[in-house]
């Protein structure tokens, strides 16, 4: 099931594009979804509601959302039996999901450790807003969860126009992230519509950072660099661009004074964010101290920094944390006889 195939199974019960443009806006409006103020054709009313249930389990809530002081995560379940996470942002904002599991394999990421398991349709994409939407207000959306956005580049950018079309949410407000990749970024240049850009760079030397990211394009920082600051100058939209700190691996101030050498003409912001510390995992969250002389140097060069503390850290919220607890969970269930569930279910 995608926008595609939703669209012609309208207009083979007679809808003109006014009625699908309708049925969408009420999908993420959470309405009927046939309510306007014109008649929809019978066949399409008769039909409406085998089609909002079909809708209805592209995702479904599959836990309460861990609630924590920086935002609510949820862990939804598709059709299959796979589960994702969206996080539910302050101000406003819902972080979603592209892919199930990712192939990028960042070494401080609980995703990548799975490997990628399938892509995400549109509709599995932007079914998330429409829960974000059922939750809270929401007038930004980040494609930030779990996935590489530049791996599923059709679905996303599918999902994109589909959100900014129908959702009533700008393409300003619209963020992809990414790590690198030259199909999307030439894609990106060529599009009317240009979404912000959150671009994850985690180190400025390119050996450090193909350890972090085994299997981001090959990329160097500075066509990374380079591609920003055009796609900056042609959006006019600062670009973001991500920085994971890990104590004594990249939050020393040499990256800093490397990663100023490319900066030049930059219109840009550089977030950082300490490490996420999930189990088994070598990497640590850096020093205050450290922190702060980056901080310092940052200023020297003129490079506006933002420092945070990661979304839903206190909630186990780190990319694809949620769903292996939850899988754990639902392991340990299974062991100590609690529960029956689905092999699928484990998947
Ligand atoms: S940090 Fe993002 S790109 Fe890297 S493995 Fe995790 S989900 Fe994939």
């Amino acid at each position: 099931m995608n926008f595609e195939s939703v669209n012609n199974e309208l207009a083979a019960l007679g809808c003109k594009q006014s009625h699908i443009d309708a049925f969408w806006r009420n999908w993420y409006l959470g309405r009927p979804l046939t309510q306007a103020k014109f008649t929809f054709p019978k066949a399409a009313a008769e039909a409406a509601a085998t089609l909002g249930t079909r809708l209805a389990q592209v995702l479904m809530p599959d836990s309460d959302d861990y609630l924590g002081a920086n935002g609510a995560r949820a862990v939804l379940r598709a059709s299959d039996g796979q589960r994702i996470e969206s996080v539910l942002l302050p101000r406003d904002g819902v972080c979603i999901s592209t892919q199930v599991g990712c192939a990028v394999g960042c070494r401080f990421c609980m995703t990548g450790r799975s490997g990628l398991v399938r892509q995400l349709s549109d509709i599995e994409i932007a079914a998330q807003v429409v829960y974000a939407k059922s939750r809270q207000k929401i007038s930004k959306v980040v494609f930030m969860g779990m996935g590489e956005p530049s791996h599923n580049r059709r679905n996303v950018l599918s999902a994109l126009d589909h959100i900014t079309r129908y959702a009533g949410i700008g393409y300003k407000e619209l963020v992809i992230s990414t790590v690198g990749d030259r199909r999307l970024f030439e894609e990106l240049s060529h599009r009317e519509i240009k979404p912000a850009l959150a671009i994850s760079l985690h180190s400025a030397f390119d050996e450090k950072r193909r350890m972090l990211l085994p299997n981001a394009a090959d990329l160097t920082v500075k066509e990374i660099l380079d591609f920003g600051k055009e796609y900056a100058r042609l959006s006019k939209y600062p670009i973001q661009y991500q920085w994971t700190l890990i104590r004594d691996l990249n939050d020393g101030t040499d990256e800093i004074d490397q990663l100023a050498s490319l900066w030049d003409g930059q219109f840009a912001v550089l977030n950082m964010i300490p490490v996420n510390k999930i189990d088994d995992s070598p990497y640590d969250r850096p020093d205050p101290d450290r922190i702060e002389a980056l901080k310092a140097v940052c200023r020297s060069f003129h490079i506006l920094l933002k420092f945070r503390d990661s979304a839903a850290q206190d909630v186990d919220g780190g990319c694809g944390q949620l769903r292996a607890r939850a899988m754990r969970e639902k392991q340990k269930a299974v062991r100590d006889g609690t529960a029956v569930i689905q092999i699928k279910d484990l998947k």
